[in-house]
């Protein structure tokens, strides 16, 4: 999106040399696969980020839902500085502590006695090894249980198989033939989620609320659908909880805030604040469907990552941040309605806990978006009206009421342009 000058150098945030030149020696040697945004960090703390100029930025992106505990964490840096220095990696020929330690603390707060894990290196690679697990299961019921029920709008990954079970067909066009296994229904019909599941499916793929698809909760009937229609079949309710767990949405993981249990979730963007790690979490007999070979990855498991997502866990656990979201989301939720109240181009928002939509009236969200970008406040348009918020579980009342302020500043400005 073009930068907006005039705004920027009011508000002091104009492209400086260092970012000017990051961004040229990205144009040279990195693939050009994202849009990148103009900030150039170098240093986190909390809420904030800072260039290196000095200049700040609150962060109410959190890395896209990643950072939960905020930036630098002590927690979390002081296991990494630890284990690194102790040791990095030994491959799953061999057993490591920290891998031990977090398959444990993941049975714990899924409330999964004879939960088992699979630990992958990140959101994508751990729904793959759910399809896996669940055509493995799948398979051992009749050979043709392969195909697996996904809700339009969801996204599960950028690898082939989740490309496929992501519900946004313009995603697929460049990248077609796909398999062809998997069959589509609309987000908000429990009927056409009852109807799309039969003996040759192995699975449903859903997400509690949907986050790069719009920060959409689920419709709460389209998951007791799925719920029934899997026990009707045979098949698992994989849910994906990549953007949703780790006290996101005020619970350990989004599944705890509705009435439904899954057979499987997968796990990445907050479990190690920002170290890559993914996770397939099942339990019952999805979780002894995997036996020795069928499923491996070099780096799954890695006592760095591991370390740092033990130290995510018993952080959220120690300090209460499952009570301190709901409290700060219940804070952030009065605000903004009260923004919607005041404001014309608001008209109200969705979503739960700290993963929140900002639903605007006019196709304006990316202009939101620089414009509170130039003001020192970083947020994301997910499409034309509707901005997305999720910030640390750890915010601030103070911080909450600065964004607003700055947020407010931002549609004042968009509907103005
Ligand atoms: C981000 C995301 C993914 C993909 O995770 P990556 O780590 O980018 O592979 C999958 N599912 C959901 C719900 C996500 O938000």
């Amino acid at each position: 999106m073009s930068p907006d000058t005039a705004l920027s150098d009011a508000t002091g945030t104009a492209l400086s040399d260092a970012a000017a030149s990051a961004h040229d020696r990205d144009a040279a040697h990195v693939m050009a696969t994202y849009a990148r945004r103009r900030p150039v960090f170098v240093r986190g703390q909390g809420t904030v980020l800072f260039d290196a100029d000095g200049s700040t930025w609150l962060d109410f992106l959190g890395g896209l839902a990643v950072t939960g505990l905020g930036h630098s964490h002590p927690a979390v840096a002081a296991a990494v500085r630890e284990q690194a220095g102790m040791l990095q990696h030994t491959s799953n020929l061999f057993l490591t502590e920290p891998m031990l330690g977090l398959a444990e603390r993941l049975a714990d707060v899924t409330g999964w006695d004879d939960a088992r894990v699979f630990f992958a290196n990140c959101g994508a690679t751990a729904n793959e090894a759910a399809i896996k697990l669940a055509r493995r299961h799948g398979k051992s019921i009749h050979p043709d249980k392969v195909r697996i029920v996904t809700l339009d709008r969801s996204f599960h990954g950028r690898t082939m198989a989740t490309l496929e079970a992501t519900g946004q067909p313009e995603k697929h066009v460049p990248f077609e033939p796909l398999m062809g296994y998997v069959d589509t229904v609309a987000h908000d019909d429990p009927a056409a989620v009852a109807a799309a599941v039969t003996d040759d499916h192995c699975a449903v793929l859903l997400e509690v609320v949907q986050g790069e698809g719009g920060v959409r909760p689920i419709d709460p009937a389209v998951l007791a659908a799925a719920r029934t229609a899997c026990d009707d079949h045979d098949a698992l309710l994989i849910v994906d909880e990549v953007q949703t767990g780790i006290g996101r949405l005020g619970e350990w993981f989004g599944f705890q805030t509705t009435d439904v249990v899954p057979d499987v979730i997968t796990i990445a963007k907050a479990l190690a604040n920002g170290l890559p790690i993914g996770a397939c979490v099942a339990h019952g007999p999805a979780a002894e469907a995997f036996g020795p070979g069928d499923h491996a990855t070099t780096f799954g498991g890695n006592p760095v990552t591991a370390a740092a997502a033990n130290a995510v866990i018993d952080t959220i656990r120690n300090d209460g941040l499952l009570h301190t979201a709901r409290v700060r989301s219940a804070r952030l939720t009065g605000a903004l309605d009260g923004l919607a109240a005041r404001h014309d181009l608001v008209s109200g928002w969705r979503g739960r806990g700290l993963l929140l939509g900002v639903e605007l009236t006019q196709p304006v969200a990316p202009a939101v978006e620089a414009a509170a970008e130039a003001d020192g406040l970083i947020v994301n348009a997910v499409g034309d009206d509707l901005v997305r918020l999720a910030p640390p579980l750890t915010v601030s009342n103070a911080e909450i009421a600065s964004a607003i302020t700055i947020l407010t500043n931002a549609l004042d400005h968009a509907s103005t342009t």
